[in-house]
């Protein structure tokens, strides 16, 4: 067959040569070892908790390297297009500290615009590229024509789909689909000419060469060695529409924009046959993968599940909702990929985690476990170590979005709400009571008579005792005490109700008292704070003020008649 001329009736209007466009994208001038990597996801909703492992991956590899990281729109499949989901998509990972380099950015009015000189970066956008390219592999020999309509396409699949089901006899199958496939390999230039001429649409498919019975060998730079059976699955390169499959599309711009690294998510791992055969028959030099592991969960069974898209914890637009910082969900993050990532953080608590050297070869080769426990502790122990005016910035912008009503409390004065922040802040064991935003108001809402209300029981004493502590406490109460002459007078009214002021005299023989003086400071705790556990209590009076400590605790004793 006279596969030039075969190329020419299926492309006539593909004028350049693969050269033509090769020149248009020169190899990058880089210093040697910088990787140049890239984020590809299809704009279909959100951004997955998932997709943020092999984006930090690559935003990590490329720019401790020198290298470039760019973002390339991968919108091939236009029936699973979100609206306005590219724009989202790149406002998350900007907040989560994945700035790109080049490719789809947002311009001044929100849209995403290119960026850099080998895009377009947008998939959509490169339809004569990847023709281009098919028309060469034709020209070859190495791609065909198929006739076949995406209805009888679709058609098929479901037959498959339903045989598989029923069908186990694979052998039977395969060969079927073999048949199949040799069968659409055979056809003439004259029924490619009626076809054209009858305006049927085509897909191009690749003409595979590989033998199954032949391994090849790969090393993908996290899983290690593999082997795998050789491809000899005809797959689609275009679409009817011109549009190319993930596969072609992967071959072709990875190759044109410079990828050295290749970071994606392992579910992918499966087609790389596909992708090493096409990189070849393309002569194109393969890139380095790196096949990240799926995130996993433990279910109400203790089995470990895939995180997927409707779990709790997968979109990220829901951390933001809930409160949690980026920095927390970064270092998080970090903690899951490299396993020698908290030893260097808890060597360099200062540092940020950007300057951490990752190491590929510290990467987990299966699933990490997600955790929202694990992630909380990480979290709390970035907030404890901010500074308390960066806490009331980060969390006013919070509450301004999801609670305006906290917000308000807290910008109408700003510096009760900073001298409450400070509270247990500093020193070598910080407080560590917010793991997320939303934790703040639960925590110091009781500073503010708005949210005030007795949450908690009091230690279980008789009311008269209560009752006796708080007027007692109200009789010698002196604003201007020192911590410790406040204390003592704390101390004296447990000696006078047969409570301990000592706890060693406590320890010793608790028979002898009703209880002791943490019992006596619990009373006041819970009518001051309304909880038993509150931070500092002196410290506590010492912020809401003398009138509204004597408010509150009088407030309690009217309601113990
Ligand atoms: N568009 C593909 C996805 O969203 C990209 C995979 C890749 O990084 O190559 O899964």
């Amino acid at each position: 067959m006279d596969f030039n001329a075969l190329a020419e009736m299926l492309f006539p209007h593909i004028t350049e040569t693969p050269a033509d466009v090769e020149a248009k994208y020169p190899p990058r001038n880089l210093p040697e070892g910088a990787k140049v990597t890239r984020f590809a996801p299809s704009p279909t909703g959100f951004v997955h908790f998932g997709g943020l492992f092999p984006s930090t991956v690559a935003e990590r590899l490329a720019h401790q390297s020198g290298g470039v990281f760019y973002l390339r729109i991968e919108d091939t499949d236009a029936k699973r297009e979100v609206e306005g989901a590219a724009e989202g998509l790149i406002k998350t990972l900007a907040t989560y500290g994945i700035n790109f380099d080049e490719g789809a950015i947002l311009d001044e009015s929100g849209k995403v615009a290119d960026k850099g000189a080998y895009g377009p970066y947008k998939q959509s956008m490169r339809g004569p590229i990847y023709q281009t390219f098919a028309k060469q592999l034709v020209r070859e020999g190495k791609a065909y024509p198929c006739f076949t309509t995406e209805e009888e396409l679709d058609e098929l699949q479901q037959v498959n789909k339903k045989e598989e089901i029923k069908n186990t006899d694979w052998q039977a199958e395969a060969e079927s689909r073999r048949a199949e496939m040799l069968a659409r390999r055979s056809f003439t230039m004259e029924e490619v000419k009626e076809h054209l001429d009858a305006g049927h649409p085509f897909v191009v498919r690749i003409l595979a060469n590989g033998d199954p019975e032949k391994k090849v060998k790969f090393t993908d730079l996290v899983k290690g060695a593999i082997e795998f059976p050789e491809n000899d699955e005809d797959f689609v390169l275009l679409k009817s529409d011109g549009i190319p499959t993930y596969h072609f599309a992967h071959a072709v711009d990875d190759h044109l924009m410079g990828t050295t690294h290749v970071i994606r998510g392992e579910e992918w791992l499966p087609s790389l046959p596909k992708h090493v055969q096409l990189f070849s028959y393309l002569g194109f030099k393969l890139p380095k993968y790196m096949h990240i592991a799926q995130i996993m969960r433990l279910d109400e069974n203790g089995n470990k599940k895939k995180l997927s898209k409707r779990d709790m914890g997968a979109n990220m637009d829901d951390y933001t909702r809930m409160g949690y910082s980026p920095e927390a969900v970064c270092e998080y993050v970090m903690t899951l990929l490299n396993s020698n990532y908290e030893e260097w953080h808890a060597k360099n608590l200062d540092k940020p985690y950007t300057e951490f050297p990752f190491n590929i070869k510290k990467m987990s080769v299966s699933g990490c476990l997600f955790d929202f426990n694990k992630l909380n502790d990480v979290s709390k122990n970035i907030l404890s170590r901010m500074t308390a005016e960066g806490v009331y910035e980060k969390l006013t912008v919070w509450a301004s979005a999801f609670d305006p009503d906290f917000a308000e409390a807290l910008t109408s004065d700003k510096e009760m709400a900073v001298k409450i922040l400070s509270i247990g802040r500093g020193g070598k064991k910080p407080r560590k009571d917010l793991a997320t935003w939303a934790d703040a108001k639960p925590y110091m809402g009781f500073f503010y008579d708005k949210f005030f209300a007795i949450e908690d029981e009091y230690p279980a004493f008789d009311q008269d005792i209560i009752k006796a502590t708080l007027e007692k406490f109200l009789e010698t109460y002196n604003y201007a005490d020192e911590m410790n002459v406040w204390f003592d007078k704390i101390k004296a009214i447990a000696d006078s109700l047969g409570f301990a002021s000592d706890m060693k005299a406590y320890k010793a023989n608790p028979e002898a008292f009703k209880g002791n003086v943490a019992d006596i400071s619990a009373f006041i705790r819970v009518a001051v704070t309304g909880k038993q556990n509150a931070p500092d209590l002196y410290t506590v009076m010492q912020i809401i003020g003398e009138e509204k400590t004597r408010a509150r605790i009088s407030a309690q004793i009217d309601t113990m008649k």
